[in-house]
């Protein structure tokens, strides 16, 4: 954001610990209405909030569960070394969690896989490679089911009131070229975006993989869904 540049003034320090906010990333909040800033935190003081807001309602953002990746992979390997003090802080105070939202996130990506195997490689990805349209919506029982995409990357978000997840595919057509050279590739998609309790996302992973086939007709106004 352009006005992210402006600000910060040297010397400002984050309106929540006082840390000085030069040289370090910034998080601005903005008024409801975003018509002006509230308040200017660091970084710390920005996933603090994010972590707050997970103990507090359970639900998995996309934030949350970028964190938590990232802290399995540094408590696994055992390597704090390149974190400034605060985070190591962060991390060793909210290991529990954070291993709790990483699990769940591994498990929640086992029934997306289960996805990729039930719906997208049979016969979604021939449909997205056989049509123009780029918007696409579908439904399922409890769910509305958007896919987009772009540049060999297609999203898929199954969407309910309150809750949703976006899985991410390759639409790459693997060649008989490739098999020779890589043996048999089995692709994998992944999670792109996140916002549901563990629970909700895996009831509506769970759903979509019971379906027959998701019946997916063009719809103009689904753009970048999910994102
Ligand atoms: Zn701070």
């Amino acid at each position: 954001m352009a006005s992210d540049m402006l600000s910060v003034k040297p010397g400002q320090k984050c309106a929540r610990c006082t840390q000085c906010l030069d040289n370090s990333s910034y998080s601005i909040i903005y008024t409801k209405n975003c018509e002006s800033i509230k308040e200017v935190i660091c970084g710390i003081c920005n996933i603090v909030e994010y972590m707050d807001d997970y103990k507090k309602s359970g639900i998995i953002t996309t934030r949350i569960m970028m964190e938590a990746s990232l802290a399995k992979y540094r408590f696994e390997e055992g390597n704090f070394s390149s974190l400034r003090e605060e985070y190591r802080q962060f991390y060793l105070q909210n290991k529990v969690p954070l291993l709790k939202v990483a699990n769940d996130v591994e498990e929640i990506k086992n029934l997306v896989d289960k996805f990729e195997d039930k719906h997208w490689l049979p016969y979604l990805k021939k449909y997205w490679n056989e049509t123009t349209d780029r918007g696409h919506i579908a439904d399922s029982q409890n769910c509305t089911i958007m896919m987009w995409g772009s540049a060999g990357r297609v999203l898929i978000t199954a969407e309910e009131p309150a809750d949703n997840i976006t899985m991410i595919f390759s639409d790459y057509v693997t060649t008989e070229e490739d098999i020779k050279k890589y043996g048999n590739m089995t692709q994998r998609g992944g999670i792109q975006g996140i916002n549901a309790t563990k629970e909700k996302a895996v009831d509506i992973m769970s759903e979509l993989i019971k379906m027959k086939k998701i019946k997916f007709h063009p719809k103009e106004s689904v753009k970048l869904a999910g994102l």
